[in-house]
């Protein structure tokens, strides 16, 4: 007797979702991904996939896709706001972790990612938003999206991000996303910018006395090849929704005055600036539990994590991966789902604290303070800094047991 495959439901097609799809049909699962928002290209700033998450990039046969596509990253260089170094982390990353890190801009990743889930035969739908999950006992589970259809698996996997609305039929009264108050803005600008200043392959940072300033090479496009953010701190009764209101010029001359007088090129990749996004920075305090019945979190759904770490989106595709091995070596879903929150929780929870105690650093300092900062970064980093974040790059989620491939040979030869 041969059983059928399962089907998994997947709530969102952002990192974590169609990665979850890929993983699960290469492990003999079905698998629909269902977005909520039409199919489209283009959209977002940069970001940064550690080793971590591209150890499972990688497990996906996208990760030499993705360094083409994107930048290695040497190093990420810290700097005051008047340009003295204060340090240098992250050096040697693929030597040291068995793949780099590499910037990239967050469309070409979605999209390459989403092609590869269409090669690999999962079925995405867009314009297809969750608004009510049914889970009927001894049957399947049920999702309701906005239009009136439905659809029907053995399991839902809930990869909606920071807004989830899986996670409100997992934990009904659970935290909703706050902000933090700091917002980020950022865009991307031409290669010939920082080609002259010496930033090579690093990732240049700068705190500043209030805020924060980033750029780095993240493609071989020379119109758009500099990813750039700067994190500020929202001034009283401002917040992220009071900046799309604003024109590009207006944007434009605030980025300036509030970046007046930092280090160069900050000022001139500000004045070539074109399309600027502002982005909320968003947090929700600690879930209860991550799984209901036939329904499960992953990603920012479970986690949401402030982005000051650089690891939201690795740490999403660390569950992803995390999430097909667990459902490989255990066929009861709920004890699956159980077993995989319990190895998933404590990673999760100390990057996220992590996240937001460097958030505060990017907060408003006095002088005097600001001064103390800079001095401070400047001796621990070359006495702590790996120690601090090489925990976080060298977990290989690909080489934890349970693997999916030896886990699902293991489920097909017993059934
Ligand atoms: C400014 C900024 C910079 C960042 N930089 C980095 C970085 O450098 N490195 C890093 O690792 N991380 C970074 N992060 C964090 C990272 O972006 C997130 O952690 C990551 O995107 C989480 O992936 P996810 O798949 O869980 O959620 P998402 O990528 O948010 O995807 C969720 C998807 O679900 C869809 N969806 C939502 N609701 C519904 C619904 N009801 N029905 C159907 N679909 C739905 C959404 O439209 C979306 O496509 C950054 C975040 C921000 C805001």
């Amino acid at each position: 007797m041969t059983r059928r495959s399962r089907k998994a439901l997947i709530i969102g097609a952002g990192i974590a979702g169609p990665i979850a799809a890929i993983l699960l049909r290469k492990a003999g699962f079905e698998a629909q991904v269902f977005e909520a928002w039409p199919y489209s290209t283009g959209i977002g700033g940069g970001l940064q996939i550690a080793p971590n998450g591209m150890h499972v990039l990688a497990a996906a046969g996208l990760a030499d896709k993705m360094i083409r596509r994107g930048s290695v990253a040497e190093a990420f260089e810290f700097y005051s706001q008047s340009g003295n170094r204060l340090g240098c982390i992250n050096e040697n990353m693929e030597q040291r972790f068995g793949q780099p890190a590499v910037n990239m801009r967050r469309a070409t990743l979605n999209e390459t990612i989403v092609n590869q889930a269409w090669c690999e035969n999962v079925e995405l739908f867009f314009d297809k938003r969750l608004v009510r999950i049914e889970d009927r006992a001894d049957q399947g589970v049920v999702a309701h999206f906005a239009d009136g259809s439905s659809a029907e698996g053995d399991l839902l996997i809930g990869a909606d991000g920071v807004h989830s609305a899986v996670r409100t039929h997992v934990v009904p009264d659970g935290p909703k996303p706050f902000d933090i108050g700091l917002i980020g803005l950022g865009g991307f600008v031409p290669r010939s910018l920082i080609e002259y200043s010496g930033t090579g392959q690093c990732v240049r940072t700068t705190f500043g006395r209030s805020g924060f300033f980033g750029f780095g090479f993240c493609n071989s496009d020379p119109q758009d090849g500099v990813m750039w953010w700067s994190t500020q701190p929202a001034p009283a009764g401002v917040d992220a929704a009071t900046f799309p209101g604003m024109t590009r010029d207006a944007l434009k001359r605030h980025l300036l005055g509030f970046h007046a007088g930092w280090h160069d090129p900050i000022p001139q990749i500000l004045e070539a600036a074109e399309d600027i996004g502002v982005t909320a920075t968003l947090d929700v305090a600690r879930l209860p539990r991550w799984s209901r019945g036939r329904t499960v979190l992953i990603g920012d759904a479970a986690h949401a994590t402030s982005p000051h770490a650089g690891q939201g989106a690795s740490l999403a595709l660390e569950d992803a991966y995390r999430l097909t091995c667990a459902l490989c070596a255990e066929h009861e879903i709920g004890t699956a789902f159980q077993n995989f929150e319990r190895e998933r929780r404590p990673r999760a929870e100390r990057i996220v604290a992590l996240a937001r105690r460097n958030g505060n650093q990017k907060r408003e300092f006095s002088r005097a303070g600001a001064w103390a900062r800079d001095r401070m970064l400047k001796l621990m980093i070359p006495l702590t800094a790996r120690r601090r974040m090489d925990w976080m790059y060298a977990y290989n989620p690909c080489t934890v047991t349970p693997r999916p491939e030896t886990s699902a040979q293991r489920y097909r030869q017993a059934a």
